[in-house]
C-alpha cells in the first residue's frame, strides 16, 4: 500500500473542500471496497478524508411519505429497518444477498452505490484497463469475459456494475442528494447516477471530484410484491451474474431492473410496460441492442429466466 495522509472531517461540506482541494484526495468510510482496492494499488490516494464521524447514519420519514436514509448508514441496518423491511422490501432482499454479515455491518448506503467493478482484469495490474489506466486498452476484449456485461457496453470497456442494493434503488427510483465544496446541494435520480463507458471508463457516476453523497431518498411505498432474485456462481458471498429486482402489483403491471448484465442498474419503460405479458417480452425489451461476447451470451437466456423466476414469485405471493 503506497503512503497516504489522513484527516476527520467535521461537516459534509468540510469533508467536500478537503477532498476538492486536494489533488488525489478520497473520501473514506467503510472502506470496504476502498482499501482493498489500495492494497492491491489499483487506488493509490495521496489523502483520504475519514467521513465516518459526520452525523448522516439515520433512517427518517420525509415529508412525502417515503423515507431518506443517511449515506452512512450501514448495510446491516437498512436491511434490518422494519420501515424498509415492511414497505421497501426489495432493498432488504437485495442487500442480504450480497457480501457477508460482516462487511454489511462496516459497508454504507453511500459506499455501496460507489463500489467499483470486479472485472478481473481491473484488478490485474499487470493487464491493460482503461478504467484503471485511461488510454492502456481492455484486456476483457478477447481475453474471458464470461462475468462482463452484454449491454450498455463500449470498445474502451465491457465491465458491470457489480452491485445489488443499487439495482433494487433503481427499480424503486430513489434519488441521491449531494453536498459539493461550496456547501452546494443537488439530487440526483438514480437513474442518471452512474455513466456508461464510452471513451472514458474510469468515470463512472456524474459526481464532481468532492461532492459528497449525505443521502439517498426512497418515495412513498409503491406497494405491490417486492422480488430480488439473484443468480450467482455460488449461494453466497458472489456477485451476480444476473439479478432482476421487481416490484409486482396484482394486476400484473410493475417494475423491474436488472444486475449484472450491463454497467450500471439496468432498467428502462419498455421492460416495465412489458411486464404483463411474461419474461420473454420483457427480457426482448430490456435487451435490445445487446452486444455479448462468446463468453457471456449465455446471459440473455439467464437474464429471461431470472426474470421469469422473479415474476413467478412475485404472482404467488
Ligand atoms: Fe478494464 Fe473495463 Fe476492460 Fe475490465 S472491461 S479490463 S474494467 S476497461
Amino acid at each position: 500500500m503506497k503512503p497516504f495522509s489522513y484527516e476527520r472531517a467535521a461537516t459534509p461540506a468540510a469533508a467536500a473542500a478537503a477532498v476538492a482541494g486536494r489533488p488525489g484526495a478520497r473520501f473514506i468510510a467503510g472502506g470496504t471496497n476502498l482499501l482493498d482496492l489500495m492494497k492491491l494499488e489499483i487506488e493509490a490516494p495521496a489523502h483520504l478524508v475519514d467521513i465516518g464521524g459526520l452525523d448522516l447514519d439515520r433512517i427518517e420519514p420525509t415529508d412525502d411519505g417515503g423515507l431518506r436514509i443517511g449515506a452512512l448508514v450501514s448495510n446491516t441496518a437498512l436491511a434490518s429497518d422494519a420501515r424498509i423491511r415492511r414497505d421497501y422490501g426489495v432493498i432488504s432482499r437485495a442487500i442480504v444477498a450480497g457480501a457477508s454479515g460482516q462487511l454489511r455491518n462496516k459497508a454504507s448506503t453511500a459506499g455501496n452505490l460507489l463500489q467499483r467493478t470486479r472485472c478481473p482484469y481491473f484488478y490485474d495490474t499487470n493487464q491493460a484497463c482503461n478504467k484503471r489506466r485511461p488510454g492502456s486498452g481492455c484486456a476483457a476484449l478477447g481475453g474471458y469475459s464470461r462475468q462482463l456485461a452484454i449491454i450498455g457496453t463500449s470498445e474502451a470497456c465491457i465491465a458491470t456494475y457489480p452491485g445489488d442494493m443499487a439495482v433494487a434503488m433503481r427499480v424503486l427510483d430513489a434519488r441521491i442528494e449531494t453536498v459539493d465544496a461550496a456547501a452546494k446541494t443537488r439530487t440526483i435520480g438514480i437513474e442518471d447516477f452512474h455513466v456508461l463507458p464510452g471513451k472514458t471508463p474510469h468515470v463512472e457516476t456524474v459526481l464532481a471530484p468532492g461532492e459528497l453523497i449525505t443521502a439517498v431518498t426512497l418515495p412513498k411505498p409503491l406497494g405491490g410484491t417486492h422480488v430480488y432474485q439473484k443468480v450467482r456462481d455460488r449461494a453466497s458471498y458472489a456477485f451476480a451474474l444476473v439479478s432482476v429486482a421487481a416490484v409486482i402489483q396484482r394486476d400484473g403491471s410493475g417494475r423491474v431492473a436488472i444486475g449484472g448484465i450491463a454497467p450500471k442498474p439496468w432498467r428502462n419503460a419498455a421492460g416495465d410496460a412489458a411486464l404483463p405479458n411474461g419474461e420473454k417480452a420483457v427480457a426482448a425489451a430490456l435487451l435490445a441492442g445487446a452486444k455479448p461476447t462468446k463468453d457471456n451470451e449465455f446471459k440473455l437466456l439467464l437474464t429471461e429466466r431470472a426474470i421469469g423466476a422473479a415474476l413467478s414469485k412475485g404472482r404467488a405471493s
